[in-house]
């Protein structure tokens, strides 16, 4: 047996250390901004997308240099992003960054661009690259060292298409399911984002970002963007400042503290507040109190929101005006000049003083500098190499692995032996697309022909398991894209009946049918859905298939969770797969037939009723007053089976009381009493029982996830700290109360006072 572990935390504060030495560029940025024109520092604020310098479709898109030239001679522009249209080769990226560089080169100044792009579960705009599962599936392994070994290639193979800054990680919670951008959190927990975000980001900037395998971050986005109320992307959110600062706050708060050079606005609104005009959390909060240094980014085309959109500015000089003011230093346009232009004269008429101007050059060109663009802005030709190496891929097969959930296992019918006759069914079972979802090679991940031939679908892994004369495939269902905007309540994802019948005469012969039901791929206002319930033709197709009376394992790969609650009542097992990237087939094929001991913890509730949205940490009441208002969901947070067993005992507190400031050690015992190696998940909850403001039932403070062989244990030791007993009061600030704790770990329970 041994003692101590390295738990969450250890690895948390671990991962805010590592921050490298701060170099100290400020004399050579002063010099260069007495040199700038005014024109020149507005120019850097300006941010355009690639089809601004560009002509071209596709693969031949071509820099073109009128534009290119309008562009940085004209306007200094600081920033260029995106893919046109599809990912590009590693060539292609060199070509265009190494033009756009030498063009900027050659401006007055020399400046570099600095170029952004959206590399969200790998370098997804890059052909070639390793694809990890999305934020969501990452959650699920709840191993923030598998977190920090993927965003480190991620960061490498985007830094090897010439490309130094990313918009992500995403550090929004996942607190509203329908809403689209769901998969791209890291879950409904405050706590596990943190710790999972905070490992992103190290992973991305490494210990010295303007080394040649690292790029700056970008938390986006900053605050409170996911919890739009009736579920739509970019809508309203009603959130009072103290749950904002307990629940949406931390992620940002950690980041910020891993030293991340980059922050992008939330383009919605709360509290009626547009982001981009809400200095109290731009300046006030972020700056002020978390002490962030680096460049504010806007999202898209979001000051021309603030017009057309929000209607809190009456035109677009004006929405410029309040937006820069209110701190955001770079505006992502990206589709004409106007921010530039208004700025131009806003900074003539002194509407914006120079000050804020000169702050805002001042934070980019830091940026710049850090990232060690001014001395190395050109592509290295010798990285590509180092795009979609064996070894990364390895590493996105272990995270698609670790993501998989076992949700119910009735019987243990898995894993499944290799000789059964298996049918396999369900829209998601042969879709590379379904597996990875929106940010895929375009950003709605929907382009078939661009996901590389040789990767499994679900269906193809399966064959390659069992051999092909022992798997029936028979989709039943299809998911087709309806393009345009979903506004009108028609999803952009079309569910019709294929051949249902025959799916129902092909189970009839099998042994055990695979139902591979979940969504097809979107994100931000495409996946926009009136309803969360699984689609009809899907629904259809799992109720004749389970009336057959054969063995039904259900496979969900989805980005949010749809509810199937007659379907996974019925069906002898469920697997959560979410959109676990290229490799997500071959790692449910793996869990399957028990290749791999699943050992992945749902980061979310899932829902069993359209209405029934409720989180694991809800106050305590409302599972006990009424019936009706029970906590009924039909997977918990946290849950997730092996195929071996675990058992907890002696969970112990080392003091019964404590004073305010005293740290408490925390002990219990984890044995794998089964019969194979496995990883198991210990997760501990802290209930304060008694406070000013009617408390959660419990929050999770604390986890370690632990490798055991058949027969070992081991006895852990958690270490709590003083902030981890507070909670933001009504006055918006951290409160430590006296009074009685509990600690819970699987069900045990010990409690203990502070006095
Ligand atoms: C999204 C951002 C993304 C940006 C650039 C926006 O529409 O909200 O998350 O980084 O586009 O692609």
């Amino acid at each position: 047996m041994t003692a101590d572990i390295d738990d969450s935390d250890l690895f948390f504060q671990s991962t805010i250390r590592a921050a490298g030495p701060q170099r100290d560029d400020s004399q050579k940025i002063e010099a260069l901004l007495k040199r700038m024109t005014l024109e020149e520092k507005v120019g850097q604020m300006t941010q355009l997308a690639i089809g601004m310098v560009a002509a071209g479709q596709d693969q031949t898109i071509q820099i073109d240099s009128a534009k290119l030239e309008k562009a940085l001679g004209r306007y200094g522009v600081g920033s260029i992003l995106n893919v046109h249209e599809q990912a590009l080769t590693p060539d292609k990226w060199h070509e265009i960054i190494g033009q756009i560089q030498t063009a900027a080169k050659k401006t007055r100044l020399g400046i570099p661009v600095i170029y952004g792009i959206d590399s969200i579960h790998g370098a997804n705009y890059v052909q070639g690259s390793t694809l990890f599962p999305q934020e969501i599936g990452m959650a699920a392994t709840w191993n923030p060292e598998l977190m920090k070994r993927g965003s480190e290639i991620t960061a490498m193979e985007t830094r090897a298409a010439g490309i130094p800054w990313s918009f992500s990680p995403v550090l929004d919670i996942g607190r509203q399911p329908v809403w689209p951008r769901f998969y791209e959190t890291f879950g409904e927990d405050p706590y596990l984002a943190k710790v999972m975000g905070a490992a992103f980001v190290r992973g991305l900037e490494g210990t010295d970002v303007s080394s040649q395998d690292h790029v700056a971050a970008s938390l986006k986005h900053y605050m409170g963007y996911s919890l739009p109320l009736n579920g739509r992307d970019r809508t309203p959110a009603w959130i009072p400042e103290n749950y904002l600062r307990e629940y949406f706050l931390p992620t940002f708060d950690a980041a910020v503290k891993t030293g991340a050079h980059t922050v992008m606005v939330n383009s919605a609104e709360i509290n009626g507040i547009p982001g981009h005009v809400n200095p109290h959390i731009l300046n006030d909060i972020l700056r002020d109190e978390l002490g962030f240094k680096g460049l504010v980014v806007s999202d898209w085309e979001d000051i021309k929101k603030l017009v057309t959109v929000w209607h809190v500015a009456a035109n677009e000089k004006d929405a410029t005006r309040m937006a820069v003011m209110a701190g955001v230093d770079m505006s992502m346009v990206p589709l004409d000049y106007s921010f530039a232009d208004h700025l131009l004269a806003l900074a003539k008429e002194g509407a914006v003083p120079q000050s804020r101007i000169d702050e805002a050059t001042r934070r980019i060109l830091k940026v710049k500098f850090e990232l060690g663009l001014f001395e190395n802005p050109m592509p290295n030709p010798a990285l590509k190499s180092k795009i979609g190496l064996a070894e990364s891929r390895r590493a996105a097969l272990q995270a698609a692995q670790e993501s998989m959930t076992l949700l119910k296992n009735t019987g243990d019918i898995l894993p499944l032996a290799r000789n059964r006759k298996i049918l396999v069914t369900g829209p998601t079972a042969d879709s590379l697309i379904s597996l990875n979802n929106g940010w895929t090679y375009v950003w709605q991940g929907s382009e078939e022909s661009l996901y590389p031939k040789d990767r499994l679908t679900i269906r193809r892994a399966i064959e390659a398991k069992a051999g092909a004369a022992n798997v029936t495939y028979i989709p039943g269902t299809k998911i087709t894209r309806r393009e345009g905007s979903p506004s009108n309540g028609t999803p952009t994802n079309i569910e019709t009946e294929v051949d249902i019948s025959a799916a129902v005469q092909a189970a009839r012969d099998a042994d055990v049918v695979v139902l591979c039901l979940g969504e097809g791929s979107y994100t931000e206002t495409p996946g926009n859905i009136p309803d969360l319930s699984i689609g009809e033709p899907q629904r259809k197709l799992a109720e004749a298939i389970e009336a057959t009376g054969k063995p039904v394992v259900l496979v969900l790969a989805e980005g949010r969770p749809r509810i199937i609650n007659g379907i996974a009542d019925h069906a002898n097992a469920v697997l959560m797969a979410y959109n676990p990237g290229n490799e997500g087939g071959q790692a449910v094929a793996d869990v399957l037939f028990g290749d791999f001991n699943p050992c992945g913890k749902l980061p979310f509730t899932y829902p069993r009723f359209p209405n029934g949205l409720m989180t694991y940490d809800h106050k305590a009441f409302e599972t006990e007053s009424f019936d009706n208002a029970g906590f009924t969901p039909q997977f918990e947070f946290g849950e997730g089976l092996s195929y071996t067993k675990f058992s907890y005992k002696d969970l112990r507190v080392d003091r019964q009381t404590i004073g305010t400031g005293d740290p408490l050690s925390v002990s219990v015992t984890l044995t794998n009493s089964g019969s194979r190696a496995g990883k198991e998940v210990v997760q501990l909850y802290l209930s304060d029982l008694v406070a000013s403001l009617s408390p959660a039932g419990k929050r999770l403070k604390r986890f370690a996830k632990i490798y055991l062989e058949p027969g070992q244990s081991r006895t852990l030791t958690f270490r709590l700290r003083p902030e981890d007993l507070s909670f933001i009061g009504a006055n918006n600030k951290p409160l430590i109360e006296p009074g009685e704790f509990e600690v819970t770990i699987a069900g045990l329970k010990e409690r203990f006072v502070l006095k």
